[in-house]
């Protein structure tokens, strides 16, 4: 089958952040296009107002941006298969079900919420699930149109051909859905909107989608979707079902992984791409992370840029088995990633992490951030630029000093650590200028004159003027800090010689 230019579609439901697994069924559809120089298309899916999350579509929009991923046709750019909101279309679901009234393909369903939620309680009873059985004989239009006009809640189902449905899947073969397991859906609820599914299957058609790229959780979906096609005249795409994304242990990644560490008093794992943005990921070290979950590019390369991903995708290597996330080598695609992209570009997502996670960071200028990631090279996410640079933003007379550190760097040795003090704040005040060269002559110079490892100097001097043993390397720590901070610093911590 030919569709011409290829056209996939990312299609967002706005029921809160953007998962991880919903960002590399957008990176593999914006792939797929990208390289056949096909269109990316961007749908919101909120016909369902009760799982709507307010804010939702854009977050999701600003993530997918965050990521480098754009879309050709859709909110805010437009085109010319609009509109790109499914709740601004109902009028095209309509007219699409009334066809399917008027050809016999579909039919009122006259059970109200009421009485099909006492049914599934007797199914439930059994130990089973609703099938719902087809009534015989069909309620005509006259009853249906009858039962509205009385305002009972009614729908309209899809008529299920007396057949097993075959799915034709690029990674999975063909599979076979045997009628027993089919049954008359839903298309038009009964407030008078479409099913997701009813929408789908018209908007795929009419946006002249030539390629479905969606995860294994849809499988079940394609059945219904094939059917309508056929009953409603539609070309059907080329499906493409991406493995699910598991938890390390097996377990399903999703949203209950954070209520559970919440409750066990644990920090929740990220799962939404905004999660990993907040936690001081570079979009391009997650994207090249999971464009490996469920696709290898066939030899032992893994380290890729977008183009690269571009130019090796395809879908014959997308795999059927479960994927499983891997956080360990995530942080390890960061590491690297981190140390690979260029000065500026770090100064930017850093900004962005600083912003998205309400980092003091954000207070700082350019050049101090500039000089904090030279600082932090090798640090794993911006989180440890973070953590490393707190030292920055509190009071001067408000460090909190670590005890442990107190009493090991600056206690020990009969208060070595604090004697080493004295000399550090006269020989500092006294430098000329306050340049990392300088300082550390400065500080070497104490080591050489009294046979002392740098350590010796540099931890007290540390403790002091961070109230831990952890931050860049010292010179930069002082030049960052200032002169003048530092003095105060250090005089500061000179008085924490009474609880040791
Ligand atoms: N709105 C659906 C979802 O968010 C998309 C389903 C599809 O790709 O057909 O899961």
């Amino acid at each position: 089958m030919s569709f011409g230019a290829v056209r996939v579609r990312f299609a967002p439901s706005p029921t809160g952040y953007l998962h991880v697994g919903g960002a590399r069924t957008a990176l593999f559809n914006w792939v797929l296009a990208r390289q056949a120089g096909g269109a990316v298309v961007l749908r919101v899916e909120d016909t369902d107002r009760s799982r709507h999350v307010e804010d939702s579509v854009g977050k999701i929009l600003d993530d997918l941006r965050w990521l480098g991923l754009d879309w050709d046709e859709g909110p805010d750019v437009g085109g010319d298969h609009g509109p790109y909101f499914q709740s601004h279309r109902l009028d095209l679901y309509t007219g699409h079900v009334q066809r399917l009234l008027d050809s016999g393909d579909a039919y009122y369903a006259l059970e109200t919420p009421e009485e099909l939620a006492a049914l599934r309680g007797d199914a439930k009873e059994r130990k089973g699930v609703l099938k719902y059985q087809r009534p015989d004989p069909l309620p005509t239009v006259e009853q249906g149109l009858a039962a509205r006009a009385d305002g009972r809640l009614i729908t309209v189902r899809f008529k299920m051909p007396e057949r097993d449905i075959v799915v034709h899947d690029e990674v999975l073969g063909e599979v076979r859905i045997p009628r027993e397991e089919l049954e008359d859906f839903v298309i038009q609820k009964n407030d008078g909107g479409p099913t997701y599914h009813f929408a789908c299957v018209v908007d795929d058609e009419l946006m002249n989608i030539t390629h479905v790229l969606r995860g294994q959780e849809h499988l079940m979906n394609t059945p219904k979707h094939v059917a309508m096609q056929e009953a409603l005249g539609f070309k059907t795409p080329v499906y493409v079902h991406l493995p699910l994304i598991f938890n390390m242990d097996g377990s399903k990644m999703g949203k209950r992984d954070k209520e559970k560490a919440i409750k066990a008093g644990l920090e929740p794992p990220e799962i939404d791409v905004h999660d990993f943005r907040a936690a001081g990921y570079l979009p391009e070290a997650l994207l090249n992370f999971i464009s490996l979950l469920g696709w290898s590019p066939g030899d032992d390369r893994e380290q890729m840029d977008l183009a690269e991903t571009i130019n090796r995708f395809t879908v014959s290597r997308v795999g059927a088995a479960n994927a499983k996330f891997d956080r360990d080598k995530l942080v390890a695609f960061n590491t690297d990633w981190a140390a690979r992209v260029d000065a500026e570009r770090s100064l930017e997502a850093l900004r962005d992490f600083a912003h998205v996670s309400g980092s003091p960071l954000a207070g700082a200028d350019d050049k101090t951030l500039a000089h904090l990631l030279r600082a932090c090279a090798g640090m794993r996410t911006f989180r440890d630029v973070e953590n490393k640079s707190a030292f920055l933003f509190v009071e001067d007379d408000s460090i909190a000093y670590d005890e442990k550190a107190v009493r090991k760097v600056l206690a020990k040795n009969e208060g070595a650590g604090f004697a080493m003090l004295d000399t550090l704040l006269s020989t500092l005040r006294d430098l000329d200028s306050w340049e990392a060269d300088l300082i550390d002559g400065a500080l070497k110079a104490i080591c050489e004159s009294r046979d002392l490892k740098l350590g010796a100097v540099a931890q007290p001097l540390r403790v002091a003027v961070t109230g831990t043993t952890v931050s860049p390397p010292i010179q930069d720590t002082l030049v960052l800090l200032g002169r003048e901070r530092t003095l105060k610093r250090i005089e500061i911590a000179g008085k924490q010689k009474a609880p040791a």
